[in-house]
């Protein structure tokens, strides 16, 4: 830990039952600019008694809040979403300030958590089931979807605004209620979250934040009340999630979604264009300094192509403007902490080591007037193997490993071998290498010419293999499955009843 900490740190405190709530929690931890390095907050963690507090909270807000009509809950949500438009910069800023990303980014961030919130203020028409008319004997069928209670989302450092609205609007939508355990390293946007729903009109404990680490997770995922949790972080703690949910005992077992760490391929055929691929990949690999999910860190060269793409990559990132993610010409900021930059740092030493060509090395990057800064500069690696660490593990840093291949078999059974498959992108001027490439390869998440397929807020989000946990993909239609539980409903009335009664199945007569 930085001793850079300022008097004037401030302290990070939990919202539950609409208000600000002090935590009693002796636990804290430092909050850092990673642009300065500087402690400018220290975020409480939360004891059992706490996370106890705000599931109470969010159990007693539960029954009125699943019978307020969804027109109701959609309004809420239509105010909620003018009000993150009205604080747009504010949360970007809020986000820069404690991530590192740079501010054009960060608004980007919003803006995508914002669109889950227009999609969910459609949920009038999204909770509509089917119904048949007279299935027979004078009976109707059709189905409810009904909320589960009170969900919960642990959500990870790198999209502090984007990854809660992920969850929370279709949570709410639905008509559950919500305890957000924000990741500790950048908390306080979650807070500006809590009183804009406030103010949005949402009823007091329905929205509820603690803030916390493992101890506030355990709490969450072994508290009775709680009968959903969406998880979004790496790969080991995703399967710790989801395993010990499924350890929880009782009539309702605990639902879990839980998404987890990811090494994303960016195919480059040898008919690519190859100006947009290299675009393509100084954007996706070294935007937010690599702390996305969906990031690119590794380019698969196809062929005659690998020279060539080499060439035109090296001055590029040798180039990125990396500066304070506030200055209005930075293209990429620091990584969020000294102890992640370490990790990173060990990458390339390893990726080094193991014989991988070192063409950019972003170690001992200075920028001038932030000297305690957790900067990086962006690193590229060639001839790098499938079986070197710095392929099989995801880095979550601004370093790009280049691996060439002979042909796009070789790069499917590449991508198809690892054991994340998050997302993959493929650059190539040919429709049907692009179809063959989308139906084989296995992946949740398929670009086109596109670096980074984020699906949009009416599609899910999720990954496969070991980049997701559970049924269900995040937001969109399976936010809504995961979010209510199903029931069908036959009735008829009255006259029919009186016949006495059925020993045979009922079929239709
Ligand atoms: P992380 O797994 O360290 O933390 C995520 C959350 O889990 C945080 O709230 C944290 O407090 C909590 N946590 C950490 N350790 C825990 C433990 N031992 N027990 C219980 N809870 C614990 O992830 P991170 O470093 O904050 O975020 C980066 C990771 O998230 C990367 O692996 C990235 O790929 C992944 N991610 C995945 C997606 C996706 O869509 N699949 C999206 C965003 C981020």
């Amino acid at each position: 830990m930085s001793n850079q900490s300022t008097s004037s740190a401030a302290r990070i405190e939990h919202y539950i039952n609409g208000r600000a709530v002090a935590s009693t929690s002796e636990r804290r931890q430092d909050v850092f600019n990673p642009a300065t390095g500087v402690v400018t907050g220290q975020v409480a963690l939360a004891s059992v008694a706490e996370v106890d507090a705000a599931v109470a909270a969010a159990s007693a807000a539960a029954p009125a809040w699943a019978d307020t009509a969804p027109l109701k809950r959609a309004r809420i949500l239509f105010k909620f979403k003018d009000l993150i438009e009205k604080h747009h910069n504010d949360l970007a800023a809020a986000i820069t300030r404690e991530h590192g990303k740079v501010l054009s980014d960060a608004r980007g961030e919003v803006t995508r958590g914002m669109e889950i919130v227009e999609f969910a203020c459609g949920i009038p028409q999204l909770l509509k089931t089917e119904f048949t008319d007279n299935i027979g004997g004078g009976i109707d069928n059709w189905q409810l979807r009904q909320p589960l209670g009170v969900t919960a989302g642990i959500t990870p450092f790198n999209f502090p605004v984007m990854v809660p609205l992920w969850m929370a609007p279709m949570a709410l939508a639905t008509g559950n209620t919500f305890v957000l355990k924000p990741s500790e390293r950048d908390p306080s946007p979650s807070l500006m979250m809590a009183e804009l729903l406030q103010q949005a009109g949402l009823p007091d404990g329905v929205f509820n934040v603690v803030q916390g680490d493992k101890v506030a997770v355990d709490a969450l995922l072994r508290h009775p009340d709680v009968k959903a949790v969406s998880f979004v972080g790496s790969t080991p703690i995703a399967e710790y999630i989801y395993t010990e949910g499924a350890k929880r005992k009782g009539p309702y077992p605990l639902r879990v979604q839980a998404l987890g760490g990811a090494k994303n391929h960016l195919v480059v055929m040898p008919d690519a264009n190859l100006q947009q691929a290299v675009d393509a990949l100084i954007g996706a690999a070294y935007g937010s300094a690599g702390e996305r999910c969906m990031a690119i860190s590794v380019a698969v060269a196809v062929g005659n192509v690998a020279d060539k793409l080499v060439e035109a990559l090296i001055p590029r990132v040798k180039a990125l403007t990396i500066r304070n993610g506030m200055e209005a010409d930075a293209e990429m900021g620091p990584v969020v902490t000294a102890v992640h930059k370490a990790k990173i740092e060990a990458y390339i030493e390893d990726g080094v080591q193991a014989g991988a060509k070192l063409l950019v090395d972003g170690r001992g990057l200075k920028v001038a007037g932030h000297e305690n800064g957790f900067f990086l500069g962006g690193t590229l690696f060639d001839h790098v193997t499938p079986d070197m660490k710095i392929h099989r593990e995801e880095i979550f840093g601004p370093v790009l490993c280049i691996v060439r291949v002979p042909d796009l078999a070789a790069a499917v059974k590449l991508i198809n071998a690892h054991e994340f498959g998050n997302g993959v992108a493929l650059f190539t001027s040919d429709g049907n290498t692009a179809r063959e490439f989308s139906r084989r390869i296995e992946v949740g998440m398929v670009g086109v010419n596109v670096p980074i397929p984020v699906p949009m807020a009416w599609h899910s989000f999720g990954g496969w293999k070991r980049s997701l946990f559970g049924d269900t993909h995040i937001y969109g239609a399976e936010g809504i499955r995961f979010y209510t539980r199903y029931k069908s409903i036959m009735q008829r009335w009255p006259e029919s009843i009186d016949k006495g009664a059925e020993f045979t199945m009922p079929v239709a007569k």
